[in-house]
């Protein structure tokens, strides 16, 4: 079989995998490569057809597709290659790929260096072990968005939705717009999953009730769903005895949370974080495997498509340096730790190097809401590096901290920082 040789190859072609590989070629790289396994380059944003995509890069607020042809565009002019209809099935630590299609068949490729960008899959149902009967109709909030929005198909007529994650959260409204009626969402967390600004703008705005501390506790039905029971639980998730209700429906949709897709990274033996079930990166978003750089979803779950690309255009630049062995091997390396309040921090590392002439933006999400002002800090041992006000911490919003160059005097010395967040 042929080998075909690349200096960067992109497994993916979402907003991670576009500016990864445009950020590639602008940093020097002279063969790019992504490589898709749709039909079409986009990922999940080709499906997003409602609004509120790139606020912040390009201070608009666009349709996904739309943001995502900005970035087709722009890999199309810098002469980027493209496999599409394509699957990578495997990756080795030494970056090679085999790919395989219809059309195609089996290939290899040869990588100087890989940007993982595969984004992430839904829970389903049997992840988050929903009892009853299994009528069709029971379905995830992203199947019924790409039924609707790009098949044409509508999957019921009567919904509840289980989880207020935004995808459900955005569908609760589409299926309001195209007739439907949407009884309910029910979230078992006391407290929102998903962005505020979705739960006003597509729930409160449609009326559609939100239920918290509420889970599904049986499925009815036997060809189709015709029903769900539902059930207020306790802080421990235990059902609380007598609250059941049932209410007809014919479709159920899920929104239950999103898993990094991480097959290949677990085949070419990157180190995951447990927390996030992404790859471990430093602040060139490169994984422990020298080469294998990793951007967007599949490293953890981003709230704005923005910060996708934003990191996109970091790993492919690292990417770049590295197929052009440019990249800089030493400095000092820095672990980053999530302390009190915070559930994780990605990157996991920094090299001092970063902070030469340059920001490292350190993205993290709150452990439960805290709905009163906070400070968010960082700390290297006792000495406090930086800290940033904010009204509120809330889990479904993605929080930003740059350590700036300046910063990087106060942390000559230190092994390790660790973020916090605390009442003002
Ligand atoms: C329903 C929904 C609504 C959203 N709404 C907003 C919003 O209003 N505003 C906002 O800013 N953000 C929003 N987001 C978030 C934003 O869309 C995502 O953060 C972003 O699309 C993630 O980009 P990505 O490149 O990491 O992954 P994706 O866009 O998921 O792209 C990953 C790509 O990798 C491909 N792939 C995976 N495995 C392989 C393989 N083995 N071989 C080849 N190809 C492979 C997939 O087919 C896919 O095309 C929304 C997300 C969803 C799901």
């Amino acid at each position: 079989m042929k080998t075909d040789r690349f200096d960067v190859v992109v497994i993916g072609s979402g907003p991670g995998g576009l500016a990864s590989a445009i950020a590639a070629k602008k940093h020097g790289a002279r063969s790019v490569l992504v490589i898709e396994r749709d039909v079409e380059l986009g990922g999940i944003l080709l499906q997003c057809i409602h609004n509120g995509f790139g606020v912040e890069i390009f201070k608009e607020d666009l349709p996904g597709p739309t943001y995502a042809q900005r970035f087709i565009n722009q890999a199309a002019d810098l002469g980027i290659e493209t496999m599409l209809d394509m699957m990578v099935i495997n990756l080795s630590a030494s970056r090679r790929l085999t790919v395989t299609s219809k059309k195609h068949g089996f290939r290899e490729i040869q990588a100087k260096a890989v940007v993982l960008a595969m984004g992430c899959r839904e829970r389903t149902r049997a992840q988050v072990r929903l009892p009853g009967t299994r009528p069709a109709g029971v379905y995830t909030a992203g199947t019924a968005q790409r039924w609707v929005n790009v098949e044409g198909y509508m999957p019921g007529k009567h919904f509840v939705i289980l989880g207020s994650g935004d995808i459900g959260m955005i569908m609760a409204r589409r299926l309001t717009f195209e007739g439907a009626k949407v009884e309910r969402v029910l979230e078992i967390m006391p407290y929102l999953s998903g962005l505020t600004r979705n739960y006003v703008q597509c729930l409160q705005d449609f009326d559609i009730p939100l239920n918290l501390q509420h889970t599904v506790k049986n499925i009815i039905g036997i060809d189709r769903v015709e029903a769900v029971e539902t059930v207020a639980v306790d802080e421990n998730w235990k059902h609380i005895p007598g609250s059941e209700e049932t209410i007809p429906c014919d479709t159920l949709l899920l929104s239950v949370g999103l898993i990094p897709e991480n097959e290949l990274s677990r085949q070419a033996g990157v180190r995951l974080n447990p927390i996030t079930n992404g790859p471990i990166v430093d602040a060139n978003y490169h994984t422990h495997i020298p080469g294998i750089f990793a951007a967007g979803n599949v490293v953890h779950v981003y709230d704005l498509v923005d910060w996708v690309t934003e990191a996109g255009f970091t790993a492919g630049r690292g990417a770049a340096l590295y197929a052009q062995d440019k990249l800089p091997k030493t400095g000092q390396v820095i672990q980053t730790g999530a302390g009190k309040n915070v559930r994780y921090v990605v990157p996991h590392q920094i090299n001092l190097a970063n902070l030469k002439d340059e920001k490292v933006p350190l993205q993290m999400r709150t452990t439960h809401p805290i709905e009163k002002p906070v400070w968010v800090e960082a700390h290297a041992g006792s000495r406090r590096i930086t800290r940033r006000a904010l009204p509120y911490a809330r889990p479904g919003e993605m929080i930003t901290l740059n350590i700036k160059p300046e910063h990087a005097d106060g942390l000559s010395q230190a092994e390790s920082i660790t973020i916090q967040i605390v009442e003002r």
